[in-house]
């Protein structure tokens, strides 16, 4: 009640205010002036320009209603005395002569001014009101703003109008409380800054009280002062008046200097995102405005210059002042503030404030060597290029770079930020290239000292480091072990209080293992269906600045969306592998049923040949001896290539089981490429083949299984054998090439066609031409050579044409005979 009693208490002494600024608003109206252009030249005033004569122009004005003055400011004092439309008796010095003119007073302000002062000064009365009512009357910051405004709307309201004598006229009252509010405005902003966006410091009254004593006392003298000089109608009086008006007008720039100094260290020294929001606001207002005040209007005006601008304008562009302030206060969240303080306008207005400084140092030289002879006009010239050279340019430099540290070195446009992110993250296809995605934008918008990115396996609750750089420490022990502490199952981020702004959601970190394990913040990664599955965790910035709310926004966006990205990921690999999966399992089942079919086909063949020549040896007609040894090696061949084949199956099986063993020994490659020849050289005879073997002049030793390595050379030299036609030509060489030992058995047979080539070794494979062509087979010969070859980590390689022949490579380590390092071949699947 009694804050609401205070309120409007308040409320009804702005009411009182804007009466009075409403009789300067009607004084201003009716404020006249002579119906010329004056200039002012050391203490005389010329007239320049007359509205339709010239019979005037170039005439000096010494004296109106018998009153003499020595400057502008004194003839509009004179002025103001009287009323549109009133007649005033001049007197002019022309051609050296001096006469008496009776003129008619016209308006001071022209129509144009006198609408924008109003619209600018309701503006600021307006936002300065509303700012008030909608704060609490302890918000401090709120009230200064609004007496800011207010004295800010007298100003404007009650500058120099016409003056009324009258017993009923309020002239004097009006000029009372311009000159007060004049006064009072700078001291007002100067203690705005020391409360918004929050008490800087806490004996800002020792600086203030001062200020606003001087401030009074200087706005007391300034009433006295116009008092005397209205009552006593004594330009003496109005002299001393004008003086303490310059006073007044320097405290006025300095107090707006001082502000804004005030306002960036605030800026510098803020600690929340929330703070710099809002100052960036301000700033944007007090460059713009009151700036362009300082710069344009009053800096020329106390060299004794013009305006740079019209008034109208400098009134125009002060609106954006209450504007962007009560945005500041009421709601800094309104627009991208960023969007509009970017770059490029802070770079334009320090760039204008330069060129200010500079029209202002040129002006002041020009005007002090500028009792212009040519000699020194030049002189003057050349020192002002000399001082853009040698100064400004620097200069400008200089704080276009400091703006950039200082502004914008942590800074980030959030939402095309987040727009960006989010969609190189949907793009991604693998979990490498997201997490490249991630540790990138992270890097180039937060940086951060430390980073990891960490999988979570919720059924076996177990951790995977997938990435990290900076941490020195992080195992995955460690995080199983802290689990609950960095691990929050709603996906609220865990933060160590001391990095993080106010304001911001997020879980206070457990001391333990942050501290520990270099930690700052912990975010986790929630799949949707709520269960934790990963962790982002990340060290302090590198700027060593808090982490701000968008941080932590921007942060929790991307970590969304990474969850999500991941999710899909997973599911695509898991499908793929299910789909290879059951291609393969479909392939396999008819390659094994082919293979039975096949293989039963193939034992058949050698069984009726050895039955068919058993029982003919049973007959009882006699048989020449030459036949019965014939028939014998048949049944002996028939039964030994029997026994392979079934040998190559059980072989194959004991290799897919996984139960196939090794025993390795040293051992020389050309001896076993002899005793494989003195196996086969039977049946290489029988079928008319011509063979060479070719063997390295030294021994070649390897660590191998013999037995193994001979099956390998018999399958090899058994597929020469089936798939050669007309050409029946083998050879087997042995040679040595960069220190391995290497064994080449080439045919002159049909080929293997190109494209068959990478699938031969595959078991149960068998190229569609040597099925149809009825060559007898399992399709497990090759395959038990590279699963022999692999256990003896060694290889094979194979270079064909189709009609001209094959040739199979196998290469092996050699072993020398200290060498003790066998290969570890236990078997295995051999695929
Ligand atoms: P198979 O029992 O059918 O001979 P392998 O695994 O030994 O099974 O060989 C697989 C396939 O590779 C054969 O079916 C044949 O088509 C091809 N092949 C193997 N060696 C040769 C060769 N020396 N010349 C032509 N084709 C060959």
């Amino acid at each position: 009640m009694i804050f609401y009693k205070q309120k409007i208490t308040i409320l009804i002494l702005d009411a009182l205010l804007v009466a009075i600024g409403l009789a300067g608003y009607y004084h201003i109206y009716h404020k006249a002036t002579l119906p010329f252009v004056i200039m002012q030249q050391e203490d005389s005033l010329i007239i320049t320009d007359a509205p339709n004569t010239v019979e005037f122009n170039g005439a000096v004005i010494t004296r109106m209603n018998g009153l003499g003055f020595g400057s502008m400011e004194q003839l509009e004092f004179l002025c103001d005395g009287l009323s549109i439309g009133d007649q005033a008796v001049i007197e002019i010095q022309q051609y050296g002569r001096i006469r008496a003119e009776t003129v008619t007073l016209v308006p001071f302000y022209s129509p144009g001014y006198l609408v924008v002062a109003a619209i600018a000064s309701l503006s600021f009365l307006i936002l300065g009101v509303l700012v008030f009512v909608r704060r609490s009357v302890h918000d401090t910051a709120a009230m200064v703003f609004h007496n800011a405004m207010v004295l800010t709307f007298l100003i404007m309201t009650t500058t120099w109008g016409k003056l009324q004598l009258e017993a009923d006229g309020m002239g004097i009252l009006l000029r009372i409380v311009f000159s007060a509010a004049y006064v009072l405005a700078g001291t007002t902003f100067v203690h705005f800054t020391f409360v918004f966006p929050r008490v800087k410091w806490g004996k800002y009254h020792t600086v203030l009280y001062p200020l606003y004593t001087f401030s009074l006392l200087l706005s007391g003298a300034m009433g006295y002062a116009v008092t005397l000089a209205v009552t006593e109608y004594s330009v003496t009086w109005y002299r001393i008046y004008l003086i303490l008006f310059d006073v007044c007008r320097v405290q006025f720039a300095l107090s707006g200097i001082f502000a804004i100094l005030n306002f960036i260290h605030s800026y510098k020294f803020s600690i929340e995102e929330i703070e710099r929001r809002k100052l960036r606001w301000i700033l944007l207002g007090t460059f713009i405005g009151p700036l362009s005040f300082i710069m344009l209007w009053i800096v020329p005006n106390t060299m004794g210059a013009q305006g740079l601008v019209r008034e109208e304008i400098i009134l125009l562009i002060l609106i954006i002042v209450p504007v962007t302030y009560s945005i500041s206060i009421l709601k800094y969240q309104l627009m991208n503030i960023d969007a509009i303080f970017n770059r490029g306008t802070v770079y334009g207005l320090v760039l204008f404030l330069v060129l200010a400084l500079y029209m202002v140092i040129t002006g002041g030289v020009a005007t002090m060597v500028g009792t212009a002879t040519a000699m020194s006009s030049s002189i003057a010239s050349g020192f002002a290029i000399v001082i853009i050279v040698l100064v400004f340019d620097p200069v400008r430099r200089s704080i276009q770079k400091m703006v950039d540290r200082k502004f914008f070195r942590i800074q980030y446009d959030y939402r095309i930020t987040q727009r960006e992110i989010i969609e190189l993250i949907n793009e991604t296809r693998g979990m490498e290239e997201l997490t490249d995605v991630l540790f990138e934008k992270i890097e180039s918008n937060i940086s951060v000292e430390r980073i990891a990115f960490i999988r979570y396996n919720s059924n076996q609750r177990t951790f995977q480091i997938l990435r990290q750089s900076g941490f020195p420490a992080l195992q995955s022990d460690d995080l199983e072990q802290y689990r609950s502490e960095l691990m929050n199952d709603a996906g609220i981020p865990i933060l160590d209080q001391v990095v993080v702004e106010a304001g911001a959601k997020f879980e206070p970190a457990a001391q333990q293992p942050f501290k520990s394990l270099g930690i700052s913040a912990s975010f986790s990664l929630i799949s949707q269906d709520l269960r934790p599955f990963g962790l982002l965790l990340l060290g302090p910035k590198k700027s060593q600045l808090r982490y701000s709310l968008e941080d932590i926004d921007l942060l929790n966006v991307t970590l969304r969306h990474v969850a999500l990205s991941m999710e899909k990921i997973a599911l695509q690999h898991k499908l793929i592998q299910e789909e290879a999966e059951t291609l393969k399992h479909k392939e396999l089942s008819e390659l094994k049923s082919l293979f039975v079919s096949s293989v039963s086909h193939e034992f058949k063949t050698p069984l009726t040949s050895i039955r068919m020549f058993a029982e003919l040896l049973h007959s009882p007609y006699q048989i020449q001896d030459e036949k019965r040894s014939e028939y014998l090696a048949i049944i002996e061949g028939e039964a030994e290539r029997l026994s392979r084949m079934i040998n190559s199956v059980l072989d194959y099986s004991k290799i897919e089981k996984g139960i196939k063993e090794y025993s390795f020994e040293i051992l020389d490659l050309n001896s076993i490429v002899r005793q494989v020849i003195k196996l086969m050289e039977y049946q290489l005879k029988l079928n008319k083949f011509t063979f060479q073997v070719s063997l390295h002049e030294k021994e070649l030793l390897l660590h191998a299984d013999k037995d193994a390595i001979e099956e390998v050379l018999i399958n090899l030299i058994t597929n020469a054998m089936k798939y050669s036609k007309e050409i029946r030509e083998i050879s087997v060489i042995t040679s040595s090439d960069k220190g391995d030992a290497l064994v080449t058995v080439s045919d002159k047979g049909i080929g293997i066609p190109q494209t068959e080539l990478p699938r031969i070794f595959d078991p149960y494979y068998r190229c569609q031409d040597t099925t149809s062509g009825r060559i007898s087979g399992t399709g497990l010969g090759l395959a038990i050579v590279r699963h022999v070859m692999d256990a003896h980590d060694a290889s094979v390689e194979v270079t064909s044409i189709v009609g001209e022949g094959s040739a199979f490579v196998l290469r092996f380590k050699q072993a020398n005979e200290n060498n003790a390092d066998f290969p570890h071949g236990n078997g295995g699947t051999g695929s």
